[in-house]
C-alpha cells in the first residue's frame, strides 16, 4: 500500500521544490467510475463529471478531463485547490502531520515520474501508471457508508424504503440525479465503458497497477473480460489488483481464483493483490458492512492466501464511529494473518483512513471519552510495532495513521453542527435497525450510553424559568 516511508522528510521537500500544492497522484493515479461517468485523482477528492464530447474526441480524457487539467494547473502555480481539502487540513494540524500528498509522493508509480511530470506542460494528457475502473454498481451488500449510486442493493432498499429521514434527507435518490451519479445499468451500452476499451490497448503498457473496483467487481463481467485480455496479452511488468468485498457466493470466488491462478503460475503479470474492506471484527463488521457473512469472508481469505502464495491482500480499514470499540480483535487478527501468510515477499496489509462522509457516521462526532479510546488504540498498535519482516506484527505507519486519526478527532466542531449530526447518528441507525432487522444496542452495547445521549438530543430543550 505504502512505497518506500523511510525518507518522508526527503519526499516531502522535493514535492514542496515544485510547489507547496504539488501532488503526483494529480497526473499518476486516477479512479474512473465507468458506471457514471465520472473520475478523480486521487480517491479523496470528489469525483468530477466527464463530458461526452471530450471522450468522443479523445478516450484518454476518461483521466485527462478538461477539470483535471485545471487543478493540474494550480498545483503548478501554487494554489490549493478546494477538491484536495482532506490534505490541507491535514497538513494545517500541529505537528507537520503527515498528509496523502506527501505519502502517494513515496509510491512506485508516483516516484520514478516527478521529472517527467514536473516539467510537462499543465494540459498534457498522461497516461497514468496507477489506474482503477469501476464498471458497474451492482453490488450484494449495503455498507453503513456506502449509498444507492454504487451498490444496486443500496439501490432497491432507496426505492422500497426512500430515503433516510433524517435532519436532511440521506440516500436520496433525487440527490443522486441531481449530481449526475446515476449509474448507467446497461452495461452493453455505456459510452464510458466504450471509451474505456478503445483506450485500453494504448493505457494497459504504461501502467504499473491497475485495479478493478465496484459495486462488486466480481458480479459484473467487464472484470472476467479484462482477465481473459491480460491472459491473451501478458505484461510482466503489471501489477493487477482486484477489490473485491470477498462476500460473492463461493462458486463465482472459485472462477475468479482459478483464472488468477493462472495469470500467477504462468507469470503473465508481475503481481496479483486483491483488496478487501473491513472496519472491526466478527459482528461488528458484519453489522457495518451489512451483507457480511464474516465466516465466508474468513474462509475466502484463507482460500486466496493459501492458494496464491505470492499473492498480497490489502485490507482497506474505513475508520468511522463504529470502528472504535473491538477494533482490537481486528489488530490481532491482522497480526495473525501476517503470521501465518506473510512470507516469501507477500504482504498482509491493511490501511487506515479515517471516513469523512457522511458525517454522521464519522468518528469525529464521538464524545471526548472515544479521543482516549482512540489514543489507546494508537498505543496497542504501537506496543506491537515490529518492522523485521521475519517477525511481522504491526508497523510504524500504522501507528503513525492512527495517531493521526486521533489529532483529526480532537479538532472542534461546531457546537450546533456536532448536535445535529449525533442526532442523525441516532435516527439513523434506529430507520437501520428498523429496515433492516439488525439490532444496534446488541452488537455494540459499549455505544450505549452514547446512543442514548445522541438519542435525547432530539427531545424538546426543558423551558428555562424566567422570573
Ligand atoms: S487529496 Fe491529497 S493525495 Fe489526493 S490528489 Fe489531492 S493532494 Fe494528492
Ligand atoms: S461492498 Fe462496496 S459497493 Fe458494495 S455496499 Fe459495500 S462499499 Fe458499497
Amino acid at each position: 500500500m505504502y512505497g518506500d516511508t523511510s525518507n518522508l522528510d526527503e519526499v516531502r521537500q522535493r514535492l514542496n521544490s515544485v510547489s507547496p500544492c504539488f501532488c503526483l497522484a494529480k497526473w499518476k493515479h486516477v479512479t474512473i467510475h465507468l458506471l457514471n461517468g465520472t473520475n478523480h485523482s486521487c480517491y479523496l477528492p470528489p469525483p468530477h463529471k466527464i463530458p461526452l464530447e471530450e471522450i468522443a474526441r479523445n478516450p484518454s480524457a476518461l483521466h485527462n478531463s478538461s477539470h483535471k487539467k485545471q487543478v493540474r494547473k494550480d498545483m503548478l502555480e501554487g494554489r490549493r485547490t478546494k477538491e484536495c481539502g482532506m490534505c490541507w487540513t491535514i497538513e494545517d494540524l500541529p505537528g507537520n502531520q503527515l498528509s496523502d500528498r506527501i505519502v502517494r509522493g513515496t509510491e512506485t508509480w508516483t516516484k520514478p515520474y516527478f521529472d517527467e511530470v514536473r516539467r510537462m506542460p499543465w494540459d498534457a494528457d498522461v497516461f497514468p501508471a496507477y489506474m482503477e475502473v469501476s464498471f458497474s454498481s451492482i453490488c450484494n451488500f449495503k455498507c453503513s457508508y456506502c449509498a444507492p449510486h454504487v451498490s444496486t442493493k443500496w439501490h432497491e432498499e432507496i426505492k422500497q424504503h426512500g430515503p433516510y429521514e433524517l435532519s436532511a434527507r440521506h440516500n436520496d435518490m433525487q440527490w443522486v440525479v441531481d449530481q449526475g451519479l446515476m449509474p448507467i445499468e446497461d452495461e452493453d451500452n455505456n459510452p464510458y465503458i466504450e471509451a474505456f476499451w478503445k483506450w485500453w490497448p494504448d493505457v494497459y503498457p504504461h501502467l504499473k497497477v491497475f485495479r478493478v473496483t465496484g459495486g462488486e467487481p466480481l458480479l459484473s463481467k467487464h472484470t472476467f473480460r479484462v482477465l481473459d485480455w491480460i491472459d491473451e496479452h501478458p505484461h510482466t511488468g503489471l501489477e493487477l489488483d482486484i477489490n473485491s468485498n470477498l462476500g460473492v457466493p463461493t462458486p463465482v470466488f472459485e472462477r475468479f481464483l482459478a483464472r488468477v491462478e493462472k495469470l500467477t503460475r504462468e507469470k503473465k503479470i508481475r503481481h496479483f493483490k486483491i483488496h478487501t474492506s473491513l472496519d472491526n471484527f466478527g459482528a461488528k463488521a458484519e453489522y457495518i458492512r451489512h451483507g457480511l457473512d464474516f465466516e465466508r469472508f474468513q474462509k475466502h481469505v484463507h482460500d486466496y492466501l493459501t492458494r496464491l502464495p505470492q499473492g498480497d491482500i490489502s485490507f482497506m480499514s474505513t475508520f468511522n464511529i463504529l470502528s472504535v470499540d473491538g477494533y482490537e480483535r481486528f489488530l490481532d487478527w491482522m497480526i495473525e494473518l501476517r503470521e501465518q501468510h506473510q512470507k516469501n515477499g507477500r504482504w498482509v496489509n491493511f490501511d487506515i483512513p479515517h471516513l469523512t462522509g457522511p458525517m454522521h457516521l464519522s468518528a469525529r462526532i464521538l464524545t471526548p471519552d472515544y479521543q482516549d479510546k482512540v489514543a489507546g488504540l494508537a498505543r496497542y498498535i504501537q506496543a506491537r510495532v515490529d518492522e523485521d519482516r521475519k517477525k511481522p506484527r504491526l508497523r510504524a505507519i500504522e501507528f503513525e495513521k492512527m495517531r493521526r486519526i486521533h489529532e483529526w478527532m480532537r479538532q472542534p466542531l461546531p457546537e450546533d453542527q456536532l448536535r445535529t449530526l449525533r442526532h442523525d447518528f441516532y435516527l439513523y441507525f434506529r430507520e437501520h435497525d428498523r429496515r433492516r432487522g439488525t439490532d444496534f444496542l446488541a452488537t455494540f452495547p459499549e455505544m450505549k450510553g452514547f446512543w442514548e445521549f445522541c438519542r435525547d438530543l432530539g427531545k424538546p430543550k426543558e423551558p428555562t424559568l424566567s422570573l
